[in-house]
C-alpha cells in the first residue's frame, strides 16, 4: 500500500500538471526579487526575478517544483514571456517612481533558446515597456550552455547586440573545467558562482577550502567578466569573498527573495546591512 505521504505527493503532482495551463489567466504567478549587492559598499546594484506560483490549494510553490513540469508540457514558453514582460514592466515602474536604476535579471529556461521568437520577443518587450536594454539581464545555466554551445552562443551574440547582459548561472555545477571559461570570453558578462562552493568557504582552512572560488574569481576577471557569489549566508563567507575581490554578493545574508513591494523599500534604502542568516 502507498503511504499517505506518497499518495499526497502524487495527488499534488497531478493537480499541478493540470493546473499549470491556467496559471497566467488565473493570475497565480508572482515574481519575487532578490537584491544583488556590491561587495565593497553594501549598495544594491541589481536584482534577480524569481518565480513563485500562488496555488489556491497548495500554497506558494517553488519554481524547482513546477518549472520542470512546465518544460515537459511546453508551457514554459508562455511562462517565460510572462516573466520577461512582468520584470521589465516592474523595473520601469520603479525607475519612473524615482528609485535607483538597476538591472534586473530573469532566468531563461533551456528550451527557450531553441524557440525562434526569443530575440524578437525580447525586442518587443523592451519597446513595449520602454525599459532600456542595459537594465535587463538574462541568466542561463552552465549545463545547458555546455550541451548546446553552438546554438546558444549565436543567440547570446544577438541578445548582447541588443545591449542585454548575460550571466552564467550555477557556475561550477556543470562539470566544465576552469579552462573552458576561456571559451565564454566575450559571450558572458557575469559569472555566478554556485552556492555549493560558497557553502564551503572558511576562514580557518583558507588554502584548502577556498582555492576553487579564489581561482574562479581571478580567472573571470582576467577574461573581463564580473563575478557574483550566490547563496551567501554568513559574514565569514562575505569576508572571504571581499578578500578575493568578488564583485557582487547575493544571498540570505542581505535578503531572501521578496515580493515587489518589499523590494521597492530596500531599493529606497540603497544600502543593505549584512545580517547573518540562521535557519
Ligand atoms: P537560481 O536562478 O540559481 O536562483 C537562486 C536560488 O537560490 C533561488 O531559489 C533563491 O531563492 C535561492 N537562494 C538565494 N540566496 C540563497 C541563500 O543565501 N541560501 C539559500 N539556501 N538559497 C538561496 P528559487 O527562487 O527557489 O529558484 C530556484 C530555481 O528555479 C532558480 O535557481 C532558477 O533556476 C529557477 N527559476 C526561478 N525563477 C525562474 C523563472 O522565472 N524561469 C525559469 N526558467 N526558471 C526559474
Ligand atoms: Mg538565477
Ligand atoms: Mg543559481
Amino acid at each position: 500500500m502507498k503511504s499517505k505521504h506518497t499518495a499526497d505527493n502524487e495527488a499534488r503532482l497531478i493537480s499541478l500538471e493540470s493546473d499549470l495551463g491556467y496559471v497566467i489567466e488565473r493570475n497565480q504567478l508572482e515574481l519575487y526579487y532578490q537584491p544583488k549587492v556590491f561587495a565593497e559598499t553594501n549598495q544594491i546594484v541589481g536584482g534577480e526575478a524569481l518565480l513563485r506560483w500562488n496555488h489556491p490549494e497548495w500554497g506558494i510553490i517553488s519554481p524547482n517544483d513546477f518549472i520542470p513540469i512546465a518544460e515537459k508540457t511546453g508551457f514554459i514558453n508562455e511562462i517565460g514571456k510572462w516573466v520577461k514582460k512582468t520584470a521589465c514592466k516592474q523595473n520601469k515602474a520603479w525607475q519612473d517612481a524615482g528609485l535607483p536604476k538597476i538591472p534586473i535579471s530573469i532566468n531563461l529556461a533551456a528550451t527557450r533558446f531553441l524557440e525562434s521568437d526569443l530575440i524578437s520577443h525580447a525586442m518587443d518587450t523592451l519597446k513595449e515597456t520602454k525599459l532600456e536594454s542595459q537594465y535587463l539581464e538574462i541568466e542561463i545555466t552552465e549545463t545547458f550552455l555546455l550541451e548546446n554551445e553552438k546554438v546558444v552562443f549565436s543567440v547570446l551574440d544577438e541578445l548582447r547586440n541588443l545591449g542585454i547582459k548575460i550571466a552564467l548561472d550555477d557556475f561550477g555545477t556543470g562539470y566544465s573545467s576552469l579552462s573552458s571559461l576561456n571559451r565564454f570570453k566575450g559571450k558572458i558578462d557575469i559569472l555566478k558562482i554556485d552556492r555549493s562552493f560558497i557553502q564551503d568557504l572558511s576562514s580557518s582552512h583558507e588554502e584548502d577550502s577556498n582555492f576553487i572560488v579564489k581561482m574562479i574569481i581571478q580567472l573571470s576577471h582576467q577574461l573581463k567578466m564580473s563575478v557574483i557569489a550566490e547563496g551567501v549566508e554568513t559574514n565569514e563567507q562575505l569576508t572571504m569573498l571581499q578578500k578575493y575581490n568578488c564583485n557582487m554578493i547575493q544571498g540570505y545574508l542581505y535578503s531572501k527573495p521578496i515580493p515587489a513591494i518589499e523590494f521597492a523599500k530596500l531599493l529606497k534604502k540603497d544600502k543593505l546591512d549584512p545580517l547573518e542568516y540562521s535557519n
